[in-house]
């Protein structure tokens, strides 16, 4: 890397830069090249011992938020350190970058805040956001994790402070599917927060205001996309953990105008719909044979029942024939049309004639479903009944209990593979360990969107790609539902081992800019390799540094 008047950077410029510094790594001859002598500690360390060094700190922390401070720490400072760190130890580290104790970080961010990371635009910036981007030092950036803090997880609204969610999403983009770091920028829009806790707190970093909305927020929103989209045309914005009352209309209005996607609606949906297509290799059926019934009809259902939907109209089903297959249940009942109350537009396609079913189990014996997802966050709602009958209807009852954190799971591993004498195709949203039963041992597998965002990131980016249409979350779902191996499915997992992200996500993302090729949404030229040629644009960090 040179500077703008063309040097290489030297001395503490380089020890205080992320992309460039390699601490107690740098070679003797670099020391002397950067003018590095004395600014370390003489010996030089090889890249494992600082990577050991670093996890022996982080295993001696006592709490995840301190685990998250320290490897944060290290993100600022050294960041092909701190992807070697969170790539060996993706499993045991993933929970500690991102959900949950990105949650705890986003809540107490105003208290732990140390290094500024990302773009910050706020509603007091209309007007000037394209100076604000102009200040942004990466020469390119490909990605975008934007959130305007309103929704962040199930924590509600944390304002300025849900800019722990996109630095830690992105975060996961680079280390399950090795898009370069330096041409990633998470984004937080501020237009205030109603969490009278925040506005109340003398250290809250954010705008001492109640949340603006309508048309001010939505020229705000413009605003921000058309600058960055200015400087950076090919740029792919995620929207992330917006509330549903902007999350639909943003997407809506976007996605046929811009490379973009809504990570909560559309890749929880693709990674729920993986568990579908694997649960569908076990039970040799086809997907648009089954009748679903969601408990649950917010933003993760409907979501996920439109992808749905769509993937029985591939198989050939018409659209009126997909939707008819699939049922809600929400808070007052089951989703009919006879039910009498005014129902809200994302729950509409999915009323149909039923009886009125005050009970989930009622609701199971009216719609005999072969499949339930749970996506309500109500514990225990898949009780011994619900999963009792489930059982009595189907041979291999599906039933997918994704509410998360565990304390909201609708029933546990346990509970379902017991209650349903081991014949459920079982997948959750919180962790949950390995369960015997008659003497067979299963593992289930959380739908985690991890499994899927990175690979579909690095498959656009790589096509450069003009829209994101959902035939690109189904693509990607059927493809992770391939890449579930036979002895996964006799142990009842229906994904793989998050162990295997990165190679998950480079297949993912090979099939992703297939469908871009295919589907004239490619804006380069397909290489004859396809394959090789993107694997060949994982960024990893190495002992040289940070490089491809
Ligand atoms: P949401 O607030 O948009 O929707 C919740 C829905 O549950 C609403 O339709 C509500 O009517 C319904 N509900 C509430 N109480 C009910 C009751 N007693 N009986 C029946 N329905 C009831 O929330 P969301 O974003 O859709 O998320 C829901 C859950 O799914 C959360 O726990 C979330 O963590 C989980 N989730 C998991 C994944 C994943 O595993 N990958 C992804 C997204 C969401």
């Amino acid at each position: 890397m040179t500077t703008s008047n063309g040097n290489e950077p030297r001395g503490v410029a380089v020890l205080r830069n992320p992309w460039l510094n390699r601490g107690s790594v740098f070679t003797e001859e670099e020391r002397d090249r950067l003018g590095l002598r004395g600014l370390l500690p003489p010996r030089v360390s090889t890249f494992a011992q600082q990577v050991e060094r670093l996890e022996g700190v982080i295993a001696s922390c006592n709490t995840a938020l301190n685990k998250y401070v320290i490897l944060e720490g290290v993100h600022a400072s050294d960041e092909a350190l701190y992807f070697q760190l969170v790539m060996k130890n993706i499993e045991e580290y993933m929970p500690l970058i991102y959900t949950p104790t990105v949650g705890e970080a986003c809540q107490k961010f105003s208290h732990i805040f140390r290094y500024a990371r990302g773009l910050y635009v706020s509603s007091e910036d209309r007007g000037r956001v394209r100076e604000l981007v102009a200040n942004v030092p990466n020469e390119n950036v490909d990605m975008i994790v934007v959130t305007d803090g309103q929704r962040i997880l199930g924590l509600g609204d944390l304002g300025v402070n849900g800019m722990g969610i996109p630095i830690g999403k992105l975060a996961l983009y680079t280390a399950c599917a090795g898009v370069n770091p330096q041409r990633v920028l998470p984004v937080t829009i501020d237009v205030g927060t109603n969490n009278e806790e925040f506005l109340s707190d003398p250290l809250y970093m954010g705008l001492r205001q109640k949340r603006i909305t309508g048309p001010a927020y939505d020229e705000l929103i413009a605003e921000f996309i058309e600058a960055v989209r200015e400087r950076w045309p090919n740029v792919i914005v995620q929207f992330e953990d917006f509330h549903n009352c902007h999350a639909f209309d943003l997407l809506d209005y976007w996605r046929d105008k811009i490379c973009c996607f809504n990570d909560d609606i559309q890749g929880t949906a693709s990674v729920c719909v993986t568990g579908f297509y694997t649960a569908m290799r076990a039970k040799k059926e086809k997907l648009s044979d089954q009748r679903i019934l969601f408990l649950g009809a917010g933003s993760a259902a409907t979501g996920i029942a439109h992808l749905l939907a769509d993937a029985m109209v591939e198989e050939g089903l018409t659209k009126q024939e997909a939707l008819a297959r699939i049922a809600l249940f929400d808070s007052k009942g089951l989703v009919s049309k006879n039910r009498g109350d005014n129902l809200a537009d994302n729950k509409i396609p999915f009323a149909h004639d039923f009886e009125n079913a005050k009970t989930f189990l009622e609701a199971v014996r009216t719609v005999k479903p072969t499949a339930i997802v749970g996506v309500s966050a109500q514990p225990k709602a898949f009780d011994k009944e619900v999963i009792e009958a489930m059982t009595e209807l189907n041979d291999r009852p599906i039933i997918f209990a994704l509410s998360n954190p565990t304390s909201k799971a609708e029933c546990t591993a346990q509970e379902a593979y017991i209650f349903s004498q081991g014949k459920c195709l079982f997948a959750c949203g919180s962790p949950f360990g390995p369960v015997s039963y008659n003497g067979k041992t299963f593992v289930p597998r959380q739908g985690n969107n991890s499994y899927v965002f990175p690979g579909i990131g690095l498959g656009c980016i790589f096509a450069r790609a003009k829209t994101i249409p959902n035939g690109i979350f189904l693509t990607a779902a059927k493809r992770l539902a391939e890449l579930v191996s036979p002895s996964d499915l006799d142990n009842g997992s229906l994904y793989p081992p998050l162990s295997a992200v990165r190679d998950l996500s480079a297949e993912i993302a090979v099939a992703v800019a297939q469908y871009c090729f295919d589907n004239g949404l490619a804006q380069v030229e397909r290489p004859d390799d396809l394959g090789a040629a993107i694997r060949a644009t994982m960024w990893k960090p190495t002992e040289e540094g940070a490089c491809f």
